[in-house]
């Protein structure tokens, strides 16, 4: 079997940390000797808007639905013309149209890293089509109204539907993992919603009795991450909270420019670090492309549990693998303390690469 991954560079410093990537994708792809991996470029954000005046043209939707997973770099749409920041921003837009209806994003304390919290092992899975983000919520429209220019709503939308099938995703990982979820919510203040979402939660854990469940409201949520990260395994949430939490854990394990990500339907996946374009840093070439490198090896993983092919699952634990040796060597971006520019990091972690894959003949 041969596989198709979509390749969008996005804006910002998507470009450094995709071309980062891919370098060491195929690197890593190189093992084998029979090519099986087909990669097809398509434009997105500021460089689709210039081509094709859309951030996300209906060229890039179409080559998208041939593929098996794609890679997607950040997006920097505060930057866009104010007619299309009106709408749905890129990654939503890919998260709706494929209904990838879960956002799965891990942290985890690596040796030779220094961190705020230490034995953090911890994955969030971040309910990825409704919630709190009204753009997701809506058929068309944007989720939100001013009523006078001092006066704003904006939508939340919670469905037993999409609670269910996010819960679901996050107690069958925790079996297999450390066997613990913390269902994180808000149903003392927004009864109805966040009621919902906590009552859902717990109806799917009685299918899962060998899961220890707990919940947490989501501020005390962020005091105990900072307290106790070590003490989390799965953590289910809705989009916001999800998304926010999940850069709190991203930064306490080193940095967000670490943290990696992976959306996901039971048919596509979409591999994207949890960071946004980081426009403070774009161009300066000090990114740190950890976070699009790890998320390049959960979309690996997926699709070897997906198609059960060896050479997948070889192909993200020779990356992973590298990753340990290449810190090992104190090799690290600014973000993590280091001097290595994005350029540099990459060719050191390629040329661990070569040791490593010589050492393992
Ligand atoms: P978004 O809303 O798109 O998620 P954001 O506003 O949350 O974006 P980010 O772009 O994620 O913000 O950036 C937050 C901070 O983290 C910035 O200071 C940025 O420079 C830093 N940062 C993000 N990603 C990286 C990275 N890969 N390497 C180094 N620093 C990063």
């Amino acid at each position: 079997m041969s596989y198709l991954i979509g390749v969008l560079k996005g804006d910002g410093i998507g470009p450094e940390i995709v071309n980062s990537s891919m370098r060491i994708l195929k690197t890593a792809l190189s093992q084998f000797n029979e090519p099986f991996v087909e990669f097809v470029e398509c434009p997105i954000g500021a460089e689709a808007i210039h081509s094709h005046q859309f951030p996300v043209p209906a060229s890039t939707i179409a080559a998208l639905k041939k593929c098996h997973g794609w890679i997607l770099g950040p997006h920097d749409s505060a930057s866009y013309p104010d007619l299309l920041k009106e709408r749905r921003n890129p990654s939503g837009e890919l998260r709706h149209t494929f209904d990838l209806f879960a956002n799965i994003r891990p942290s985890q304390s690596l040796p030779g890293v220094k961190s705020v919290a230490s034995g953090v092992d911890l994955v969030i899975f971040r309910e990825n089509t409704e919630g709190f983000y009204p753009d997701r919520n809506m058929y068309q429209g944007t989720g939100e109204w001013m009523i006078t220019p001092d006066v704003a709503i904006s939508t939340g939308v919670f469905t037993k539907k999409a609670i269910t099938r996010i819960a679901h995703a996050a107690f069958q990982r925790a079996v297999e993992r450390r066997g613990k979820v913390t269902i994180v919510h808000k149903a003392n203040v927004i009864k109805l919603g966040s009621g919902l979402f906590l009552r859902t939660c717990q109806e799917v854990a009685k299918a899962y009795p060998q899961v220890e469940v707990e919940d947490i409201h989501i501020d005390a949520m962020a005091a105990h991450l900072v307290r106790r990260a070590g003490d989390f395994d799965v953590i289910v949430t809705e989009n916001m909270f999800g998304d926010i939490l999940s850069d709190l854990a991203g930064e306490l394990v080193g940095s967000l420019g670490m943290a990696p990500s992976l959306n996901c339907n039971e048919n596509q996946a979409m591999a994207q670090a949890a960071h946004g374009s980081a426009p403070d840093i774009a161009g300066q070439n000090i990114a740190n492309p950890m976070g699009m490198i790890l998320s390049t090896v959960m979309l690996c993983n997926w699709l070897h549990v997906k198609y059960q092919d060896e050479r997948l699952k070889q192909t993200a634990s020779l990356i992973e693998h590298t990753l340990g040796e290449t810190l090992k060597k104190n090799l690290k971006t600014k973000d993590l303390g280091g001097n290595e520019t994005t350029t540099q990091f990459t060719e050191a972690f390629i040329q661990t690469m070569n040791e490593v894959s010589i050492k393992g003949r």
